[in-house]
């Protein structure tokens, strides 16, 4: 049920984030959660699945290193069972860290999988880690500080059995399913129990619009990810396990629902992307105003993390080179030499401010944004300027209803403080 263009997207996006959907369940947290015979479900921040066999725990993710111990105290008031195998359904820190956790009587590491490409990830982050810190400052915190930012490198316990397209392994007489799939992650699995009819999509589904759009972080894979959920929804599940929010119990249709609507959103933006690159290349910029973003009604595909315009942007990333089309953006002057030159034709950074200002009581905070930084960065050290600037995007971030744009602006709110505009 994907519905088209909303005519205002900013009120519509204010309203849900004042009035989520009652049957929302992307902030769930509890457990644990029968979603089948000897097959539990906790969740605190990321979710886990422990499937109870006659030879011992298959574990589907484990959350976060910190939160593994809570999560484990869950799964353990169902099953003493010892861990059998753990599958991480990608390398991302609230799914891959908190294994040891779930180890009692000290037990060794059991037999861990994951894709090919989560070593490769695990490096990566590794290379990158400052990097990494930043954007997650900015992500989760809304915040300039890196220092208290969880680092991003390999888990304790890694996989030790990699594999490429599918695998099936049978424990205790009970078979899962595992498949590759490119979507929020180049490393994700889904997995499939069709014995207990369970399904665990990791994030592939998060009851939120799909985290296909992600401004900071590494290509994501829409149309991949869309084909992946029609699959899953092939299985005819009959209970869902998602990688964040709360378990669908033994109710195939609306598993169903989840699963194809979900999809649908992503074919959508994707085909509606591709038709405006067609159409005359234009600058990304004007790509992203002219695709009409889908919208819909459904509890699982509201904009509480990520949103459609970001996805939009990761298709054009995908489909062409960084080159914005714009012609100064080529080889462009710094931008404080672009800014000191408007400042100068606006009469002073404060002229710029007072405008910005204007704009935003009148309700236009996207275009009073694009002042709001020419003045900071001519006068990044003006105490007015670093006040006024940050308020403006305050206000912007209060306007949001995903958490990425949410507090990607309250992060710019935290940077103007500190006279640092974005470099
Ligand atoms: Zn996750």
């Amino acid at each position: 049920m994907i519905q088209n263009p909303v005519q205002n997207p900013t009120d519509k996006f204010v309203e849900m984030r004042h009035r989520p959907p009652e049957e929302a369940k992307f902030f769930w947290n509890g457990g644990p959660v029968e979603v089948a015979e000897r097959t539990w479900f906790s969740s605190l921040l990321s979710g886990v699945t422990a499937f109870e066999t006659d030879e011992g725990l298959v574990l589907v993710d484990t959350g976060t290193t910190a939160f593994g111990p809570h999560l484990a105290k869950e799964i353990r008031q169902a099953t003493t069972a010892p861990v059998h195998t753990a599958i991480y359904t990608h390398g991302h820190v609230d799914h891959a860290f908190g294994l040891a956790s779930f180890l009692v009587g000290g037990q060794a590491p059991p037999r861990v999988i994951g894709h090919r490409a989560m070593p490769a990830r695990f490096e990566r982050y590794t290379r990158t880690s400052s990097h990494n810190r930043s954007l997650n400052a900015r992500q989760f915190g809304g915040a300039v500080d890196a220092a208290e930012t969880v680092d991003f490198a390999a888990p304790a316990i890694p996989p030790d059995t990699l594999y490429d397209d599918e695998l099936s392994i049978t424990v205790g007489g009970v078979t899962f399913e595992l498949f590759h799939a490119r979507g929020e992650t180049d490393d994700h699995t889904w997995v499939y129990c069709p014995d207990r009819g369970v399904l665990c999509p990791g994030d592939l589904i998060i009851w939120g619009v799909p985290n296909a759009g992600n401004p900071q972080k590494v290509q994501r894979y829409p149309w991949d990810w869309a084909v992946a959920l029609r699959a899953m929804a092939a299985k005819q599940p009959r209970s869902l396990a998602p990688g964040h929010g709360g378990p669908v119990v033994d109710d195939a249709p609306l598993v169903q629902r989840i699963l194809l609507e979900t999809a649908e959103l992503l074919e959508v933006i994707v085909e509606r992307t591709v038709e405006v690159l067609e159409a005359g290349s234009p600058p990304h910029v004007d790509v992203v105003r002219r695709v009409e973003l889908p919208a819909s009604d459904s509890p699982w595909l509201q904009p509480v993390y990520d949103e459609a315009e970001f996805i939009v942007r990761n298709v054009i990333r995908f489909f062409g080179g960084w080159y914005s089309g714009r012609p100064s953006e080529l080889k462009p002057s710094p931008r404080r030499d672009v800014a000191n030159a408007i400042a100068v034709l606006a009469n002073g950074a404060s002229a710029l401010v007072a405008e910005a200002q204007r704009l935003a009581d009148a309700d236009d905070l996207a275009l009073a944004c694009h002042l709001a930084d020419y003045a900071l960065e001519a006068s990044p050290d003006a105490t007015d300027v670093q006040t006024a600037v940050a308020a403006i995007y305050e206000r912007r971030a209060e306007a949001e209803s995903s958490l990425m744009a949410i507090n990607l602006f309250r992060s710019a709110a935290a940077y103007a403080r500190e006279g640092r505009p974005y470099a």
